[in-house]
């Protein structure tokens, strides 16, 4: 069985490969398929956009298509950036959009935020299905650490001892995160559906 992935990001391509492989399907990237869209994020939650992007490769390829969407959304902030995660007020570099987001907390006492991953799959006859992941935290008071990416040098996880997601190993995140659930809810799911078993 044929999957593709609606990205060309070689670490979640890595990550879904591991998974879904030994289901039995053959996983694609988008530019494997030949597919060389750019679908644009006009949804307004991360389900809409993950629906997007998966029902556009969808359209070209057919069989299993998955795609996921995510980002922070942080509580005093009225949830922002949210889906605007990756382009937060226009700022170019994910350190600027670190810096925005601890100056916007400044004096507040709320820091409460959460990372959020949908990933929407679509069956080969066109149905679609959401898996959604939330990991809930705070944001630190200031930026530490090298691992990860994006928001991870200033995000607390409430299941870290108080260290920011980019201080602990890569591991730690690929068994909490909110990437991590959503892929655990998609295997339950495909892995009923497969009819098989590791
Ligand atoms: P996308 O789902 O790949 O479009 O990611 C959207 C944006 O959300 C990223 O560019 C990051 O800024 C942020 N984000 C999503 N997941 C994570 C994460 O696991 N760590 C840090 N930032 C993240």
């Amino acid at each position: 069985m044929e999957l593709t992935v609606a990205s060309n990001n070689r670490g979640k391509m890595a990550e879904y490969r591991e998974i879904l492989e030994p289901l039995g399907f053959t996983v694609f990237s988008q530019s494997e398929k030949g597919i060389r869209i750019d679908v644009e994020e006009t949804g307004t939650t991360f389900e809409e956009n993950a629906l997007l992007k998966a029902r556009a490769v969808h359209q070209l390829t057919g069989g299993w298509v998955i795609s996921d969407d995510s980002g922070l959304e942080v509580s005093a902030l009225g949830g922002a950036p949210g889906i605007y995660s990756a382009r937060y007020l226009g700022l170019e570099t994910e350190r600027e959009r670190r810096q925005a987001i601890l100056s916007a907390l400044r004096g507040k006492s709320d820091r409460s935020a959460r990372f959020v991953c949908c990933i929407c799959l679509i069956s080969p006859e066109g149905k679609e299905h959401y898996f959604k992941g939330i990991w809930k935290g705070t944001i630190a008071m200031e930026a530490s650490g090298e691992n990860g990416f994006g928001y991870d040098p200033i995000f607390v996880s409430e299941d870290s001892g108080g260290h920011t997601t980019a201080s602990l190993p890569i591991s730690f995140k690929e068994t909490h995160s909110h990437r991590a659930r959503a892929v655990s809810a998609l295997l339950d799911f495909l892995k009923t559906e497969t009819r098989r078993s590791f």
